[in-house]
């Protein structure tokens, strides 16, 4: 088996279910407590999904990158996809808050080389880990998960009632973790996405650059702007439902076709080219840092992005896992030639 990651798919969990109430969630933003409850019918079973998605469908190995709009690990079914894909060899993400301790210790209890291949991006929801009483939760799972041989990120969505908390959350951080959280960025998605604060941009920088996080400084310099450059993405990645199958070039647009009804010897090449559809590529650490879907704009690594090293010298990314998010997706693709590119732009 080879480690060199040949795509970055993206895998759209349908499922609204969440223990938190964040103040910043997107789901909130947009769905009552009752909505929250929603699950999107899964017409395919986990195996029927991982099949589609075998090596040599793909050309080769991928990352797959799970995230439900709620907690990901709360509904058992989802951690049986998870397993599906592990078992065909891919490298796999997972978005979680780090509570659901019984889906934890099932991923704990893998084999070792799968748990290699699996990265926890252990969402730190500070506000709702201490108004539920949590936080020693959190840190128990984190290290369980460390011990078990589980690469893991930690992370702080900036919010501006946090403020007060940073430097309760850095005490913490470096007694529980050996170092500072990494910081993305929340969007507002009723107003244009912009970043969700009511500080200047030259403010929020200051207060949240503090981290001194990989992360966040390239989140900061993509944010807000238009990508009007060749994006591979629809040929180098996907998003897919892990529902219904449909498969898009990106975050839910660009239709391509659906996973497991259609009989693709490989998976169709209809690259993005010029035409992003967002104000921004809001997921621009994925697609672009890791995913080098746009060349010209990858500059951190995803392991900048993702690792931190703690005094004693140790890593929070494994060994195995680190070599990976040191290279991109892009490594192993030639860029189209100019003529190819004129020719895609026409036809998409
Ligand atoms: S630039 Fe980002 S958001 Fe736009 S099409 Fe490419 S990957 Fe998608």
């Amino acid at each position: 088996m080879t480690d060199k990651i040949v795509k970055f798919i993206e895998m759209a969990v349908p499922t609204w279910p969440c223990n938190f109430r964040c103040q910043y969630c997107y789901v909130g933003q947009h769905y009552s407590d009752i909505e929250r409850g929603k699950v999107q019918k899964f017409e395919y079973t986990p195996e029927q999904i991982a099949n589609a998605l075998s090596r040599e469908r793909l050309g080769g190995t991928a990352m797959m990158n799970f995230c439900a709009n709620g907690e990901t690990l709360i509904l058992p079914i989802n951690l049986e996809y998870i397993k599906a894909i592990l078992a065909q060899g891919h490298f796999v993400m997972v978005v979680t808050n780090m509570t659901q301790t019984k889906a934890l210790k099932e991923l704990c209890e893998l084999p070792a080389e799968w748990r290699e291949r699996l990265f926890l991006k252990c969402s730190f929801h500070w506000m709702e880990l201490k108004r539920l009483d949590m936080l020693d939760l959190f840190v128990e799972n984190v290290q369980m998960c460390w011990d078990a041989g589980i690469s893991q990120t930690i992370e702080i969505t900036p919010h501006d009632e946090l403020i007060p908390e940073i430097p309760e959350i850095k005490e913490f951080s470096l007694k529980h973790f050996g170092a500072l959280p990494h910081i993305t960025i929340a969007r507002d998605e009723n107003n244009e996405l912009k970043k969700l604060t009511k500080l200047s941009d030259s403010e929020y920088e200051k207060i949240w650059g503090q981290f001194d996080s990989a992360l966040f400084s390239y989140k900061l310099r993509t944010w807000g702007k238009k990508v009007k450059n060749y994006c591979y993405v629809g040929e180098w990645g996907y998003s897919i439902n892990i529902a219904n199958g449909k498969i898009y070039k990106c975050s839910s647009c660009g239709f391509v076709g659906n996973l497991v009804k259609n009989t693709y010897k490989s998976l169709p090449k209809k690259p993005a080219c010029t035409k992003c559809p967002f104000r921004h590529c809001y997921n621009s650490h994925g697609w672009l840092g890791f995913g080098g879907m746009v060349p010209e704009l990858a500059k951190e690594t995803y392991a900048q992005m993702r690792d931190r090293v703690r005094n004693d010298g140790t890593h929070w990314v494994l060994p195995r896992m680190l070599k990976v998010f040191e290279t991109r997706v892009s490594d192993n693709h030639k860029e189209h030639s100019v003529i190819k590119k004129f020719y895609k732009r026409l036809m998409s």
